[in-house]
């Protein structure tokens, strides 16, 4: 259901799979900064969820992390983003020297992550690894491959699990695709990039 007309949510990745394959994902990042400290730095708002649910993991395995966030944003005019990124949000803490994870929701054109990594990089931090729950990597508009991924998905628009359409559905514990049955709908989806 949804509170919108014209459009339909179906499911693609339900609670149990997310649950699994985080399990999985946090084995494979937990074996490579295992005794390390992890400055785990999230991209707002979509990330929050996955971050939460991935950082209680680390600490059932023993691993300490230290958390902060950040918020690119990209204007995008009606049916492409325009692929101008800027910076909204910086961390607040000192990465110098420090081993971090950035963890975003949904790697697209990559230019997020791209700019952010390269961003992050001017910090001196010790290393920089980068995780994302869904990647649709036909979309790639530049060369980027996340360290982890979760889910490689179709060229389709997710909601749910911390990703939203106009503000909504970041609270489904599930991960839906939006079906568009109004095509005037879809120009709202990228006129977002959080
Ligand atoms: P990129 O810079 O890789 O094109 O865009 C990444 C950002 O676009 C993500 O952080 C996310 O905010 C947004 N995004 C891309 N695809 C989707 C999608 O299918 N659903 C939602 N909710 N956001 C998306
Ligand atoms: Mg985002």
């Amino acid at each position: 259901m949804t509170n919108e007309p014209d459009i339909a949510l179906e499911e693609i990745f339900s609670e149990k799979q997310i649950e699994t394959r985080i399990q999985e994902l946090v084995n494979e990042i937990v074996s490579r900064f295992h005794g390390q400290e992890l400055t785990v730095a999230g991209l707002l708002k979509g990330s929050f969820v996955f971050l939460a649910d991935m950082i209680r993991h680390f600490h059932r395995r023993d691993l300490r992390v230290l958390v902060d966030f950040m918020t690119v944003s990209s204007y995008g005019t009606e049916t492409e983003s325009s692929g101008k990124i800027t910076l909204t949000r910086d961390l607040t803490m000192d990465i110098a020297g420090k081993h971090v994870l950035l963890v975003d929701d949904i790697l697209d054109t990559g230019r997020t992550m791209e700019l952010t990594v390269r961003h992050l990089s001017g910090y001196k931090p010790a290393s920089i690894a980068t995780c994302v729950l869904l990647d649709k990597p036909s979309r790639r508009a530049v060369p980027f491959k996340a360290d982890f991924t979760g889910f490689e998905i179709p060229d389709q628009f997710v909601v749910g699990y911390g990703l939203d359409y106009a503000h909504r559905y970041r609270e489904f514990p599930n991960i839906c695709k939006i079906v568009f049955t109004n095509r005037t709908h879809e120009k709202k989806m990228v006129s977002g990039n959080d």
